[in-house]
């Protein structure tokens, strides 16, 4: 007797968190492994961020919080979004919750009926497909790989619309790519939605900090998108708050109404005391973020330049977020003595079970024959990884 749900029995689980339990099981196991699976800045959350969570408590912010997050963060992140984003939103069109990941399916959950098609460019971040398959939608993915740097164009989106699509999944910079949208490249993508006002955008914007090439722009802020444009993002990444999880939304007040009814009733308001230390971080100093963007940039340019010694590896070189994705096609149908690499994923497991090194497999992110990699860990971590996946990667033939 199958007792789970077939709406659960459907759902994958997520394949970045497995194989970050994975290799924390090996590590258990006194494996020395290096762990590049999971996504999360290996930086403590900054002090003064700290501090107020600390006066949090002390002043008794111990009771339940107004469901959509206290007005006074909700007027932070208005904001927050005015003077980093150039976006209007009244602190009534912000829902703050347990993480992007909540709002990202909260406001999924509040606009997809069943049989309606989300449109999703892959390579796309695991989550994605499996939040539209939640709320009973069809994904319908976009494909762009490494040789377009891993962005739709406008045909492409354009060709996927049809009378069912509802949504349009944004995110830029991008998880697991990399890649960043350039003004222009929204401005052609947003005009070939012009046509269909009733789409919904939904922009995952939780790397934005964390790019290295100056500036990320939101497709919110593009000509006809501001009125139909949901922002998602959040504390995590920026101010490595992972542990914290406090992400919010900013849209058309009809959704973040929705959203807000659908919160009430499965989770009520985040913490009290991880919204005050979010109100911190977002009206502190700011030099925190940049710190910590340095340190990635640093060693983004240091994994690309060792990805270069990998034989049978193709790379972009990423423009945001902490990740690498190589294709990987050229490593595969080989064998190591008597093991067959015969995919991504067969690949992925021999670097762990081999070379101690823990990525996932660019399958779970809707692009099998590439995989991920986080450089979101020393640099010295780093250089000893990819020793040890470029001796793995010799041995194959
Ligand atoms: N979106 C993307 C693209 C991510 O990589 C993550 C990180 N897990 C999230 C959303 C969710 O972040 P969080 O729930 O920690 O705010
Ligand atoms: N965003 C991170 C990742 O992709 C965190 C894990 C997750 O929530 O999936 O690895």
């Amino acid at each position: 007797m199958n007792r789970i749900s077939s709406r659960l029995q459907a759902l994958s689980p997520s394949a970045t968190l497995a194989m970050s339990q994975k290799s924390a099981e090996l590590k258990a196991q006194g494996v020395d492994v290096i762990n590049m699976s999971v996504g999360e800045p290996d930086f403590n959350t900054p002090e003064f961020v700290k501090e107020a969570a600390k006066r949090a408590i002390d002043d008794n912010y111990s009771h339940y919080s107004p469901v959509p997050g206290y007005m006074s963060l909700r007027q932070a992140v208005s904001r927050k979004m005015s003077r980093e984003n150039g976006l209007e939103f009244a602190p009534e069109q912000v829902v703050v919750g347990n993480g992007a990941k909540q709002e990202l399916c909260n406001v999924i959950l509040a606009t997809v009926n069943p049989g309606d098609e989300v449109v999703i460019p892959t390579p796309a971040w695991v989550s994605y497909v499996e939040m539209v398959k939640l709320a009973e939608g069809t994904p319908v993915t976009v494909y762009a790989g490494v040789e377009q740097d891993f962005k739709v164009t406008p045909e492409q989106l354009k060709a996927a619309l049809t009378p069912r699509t509802r949504v349009v999944m944004f995110n830029s910079p991008s998880n697991p790519t990399g890649s960043v949208y350039t003004r222009g490249e929204l401005e052609a993508l947003a005009a070939a939605l012009a046509d269909r006002p009733d789409i919904i955008v939904i922009s995952d914007e939780i790397y934005e900090h964390i790019n290295y090439c100056g500036e990320v722009v939101s497709i919110a802020g593009m000509p006809g998108m501001p009125e139909r444009t949901v922002v998602i993002n959040g504390v995590s990444k920026a101010y490595a708050m992972t542990g914290w999880r406090i992400g919010y939304m900013a849209g058309p007040t009809d959704i973040a109404k929705a959203v807000t009814k659908l919160q009430g009733q499965y989770t009520s308001g985040a913490s009290s005391i991880a919204q005050k230390a979010t109100e911190a971080a977002l009206d502190g100093p700011q030099d925190c973020v940049e710190e910590m963007r340095k340190a990635f940039e640093r060693r983004r340019d240091l994994i690309v330049e060792l990805a270069k010694e990998i034989p049978g590896w193709r790379c972009n070189v990423p423009q945001g977020a902490f990740y690498l994705f190589p294709e990987v096609s050229g490593c595969l149908g080989k064998k190591a003595g008597e093991r067959e690499i015969a995919t991504s994923s067969d690949y992925v497991m021999y670097l762990l079970e081999e070379a101690h090194v823990a990525c996932v497999d660019g399958g779970a992110f809707c692009a099998p024959g590439y995989m991920r990699l986080s450089y979101a860990t020393s640099d010295d971590n780093i250089r000893e990884a990819m020793r040890r996946i470029k001796e793995a990667t010799d041995r194959l033939r």
